[in-house]
């Protein structure tokens, strides 16, 4: 069977307040994604009984999976479960796996087991249980006219060991699909309409079952292609033509074709060369470094960084001249040039890139200048600048300038040669 529709029911006060982001439909979404589920809609709703019930019938009338998370708690605001033991009729039963695992949960703990909390091991028994090995509330899986209808508590990481020991298992018994299958061409540097531009024949000539988003983030654009078919083998080989097609054709902006951040592809290029970075950061802060840093074994290539925010520091530190500033100003090319330069010797590193910039506010003196960054990167006897001018507030200035320095870096080792190319 394929093309099932499925829907998510999110409950909780807490949810439509704003107060929590509701991750769990998110997470959901994408496993069953994976599956090949199509999903038709996300609904939350507080935690009332009416609202709970409309939302259910709702969903009922067009998806054959719905699954819903919140309200199987201890606390007196669950409903969820004696809502559904009236939905789908039947009685409460104790379960013994669930009240032995209760029981051992609060001994390991030296707690007294409450009674609010031995109501927890009981469900409809017109249920199935989904144990929940990693908390007390127990999932539980409702059939009724050839509809799944799956309730799971809204502790996310509870939810999510019940879906993938518990859930996920059953769905692919239940409901079987077609296979799904994702590649990717990860660009940086162009946005998305430019690239949108220069691969419309390529896009236009996908086949219907294979399908292209394109996901901007800061910086950098991921092209996704989805494939959806009976012969998984088959699908491979025809997507992963059509991902090179489009990777060739966006040549130099293309940085990688599986879905990883810069920082694993620069974490891939120094540690297969055996080189090592460094950073001078201005107005960055530390942000590359924190960036770089986020990837296992980065020690191994990269050196460190030294943040130098002052005029005194990028001398004393990094061994700009106070001339060089005083002529041409922080933000200029000859001072971060001096920077990269500075700090080859000072971390005595292979490479090296400096950022100094204004990522503003802007205030009436500089507001012509808000917004420039210059960077430079050195290395092997070369040294190569460049501005930018970046239009957003602070915070956002600061993330594009993370993701261009990286890119920058990323340009300069490679020199053209694409370690992405088959
Ligand atoms: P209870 O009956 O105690 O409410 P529950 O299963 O609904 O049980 P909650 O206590 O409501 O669980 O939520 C537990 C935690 O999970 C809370 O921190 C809540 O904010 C969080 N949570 C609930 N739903 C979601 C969701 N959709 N996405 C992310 N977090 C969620
Ligand atoms: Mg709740």
């Amino acid at each position: 069977m394929s093309n099932i529709a499925a829907s998510i029911i999110t409950i909780g006060d807490e949810l439509l307040i704003g107060q929590t982001i509701d991750t769990n439909s998110a997470w959901i979404a994408m496993r069953l994604n994976e599956q090949g589920i199509d999903l038709l809609r996300r609904v939350a709703v507080g935690d009332e009984r009416n609202a709970i019930v409309n939302a259910l019938n709702e969903e009922l009338t067009g998806a054959s999976l719905v699954i819903i998370t919140g309200g199987l708690g201890p606390t007196a605001d669950d409903i969820t479960k004696p809502l559904l033991r009236d939905y789908f009729g039947g009685t409460m039963r104790p379960d013994e796996r669930v009240l032995a695992h209760v029981q051992s949960i609060f001994a390991k703990r030296n707690r007294p087991v409450l009674e609010r909390n031995l109501k927890q091991a009981e469900v409809p028994d017109s249920c199935t249980v989904l144990f929940n090995r990693l908390g007390t509330a127990p999932g539980m899986w409702f059939e009724k006219d050839e509809k799944v209808i799956i309730a799971l508590p809204g502790v996310p990481f509870e939810m999510a060991g019940i879906m993938t020991e518990e859930v996920l298992p059953r769905l692919k018994e239940r409901f079987k699909s077609d296979a799904i299958v994702h590649y990717s061409v990860i660009t940086a540097g162009e946005g998305e309409s430019f690239i949108a531009e220069k691969i419309q024949d390529l896009e236009e000539a996908l086949p219907a079952h294979i399908k292209l988003a394109y996901l901007p983030g800061a910086g950098a654009v991921k092209l996704r292609l989805t494939g959806k078919g009976s012969d998984e083998a088959k699908l491979n080989e025809e997507i992963q033509v059509h991902q090179l097609a489009i990777a060739t054709r966006l040549e130099d902006i293309v940085i990688s074709l599986h879905d990883v951040p810069m920082e694993q592809i620069l974490y891939n290029w120094f540690t297969a060369h055996g080189q090592t970075l460094g950073l001078a950061e201005s107005c960055t802060g530390g942000y590359i470094a924190h960036h770089i840093t986020q990837i296992a074994g980065a020690s191994s290539y990269f050196k460190g960084s030294m943040v130098c925010y002052s005029e005194e520091s990028k001398q004393h530190i990094l061994g700009v001249n106070k001339a060089t500033i005083d002529e041409n100003g922080v933000v200029s090319e000859a001072t971060v040039t001096e920077m990269a330069r500075g700090l080859l010797k000072t971390l005595d590193v292979d490479y090296a890139l400096a950022i100094t910039g204004l990522l503003g506010p802007a205030t009436p003196a500089d507001r012509e200048a808000t917004g420039t960054v210059w960077m430079a990167v050195a290395g092997k006897g070369k040294v190569s600048s460049k501005k930018f001018l970046f239009h957003y507030d602070r915070h956002r200035n600061k993330e594009v300038a993370v993701s261009m320095a990286m890119l920058m870096i990323y340009k300069f080792v490679t020199q053209g040669e694409y370690p992405w190319k088959p």
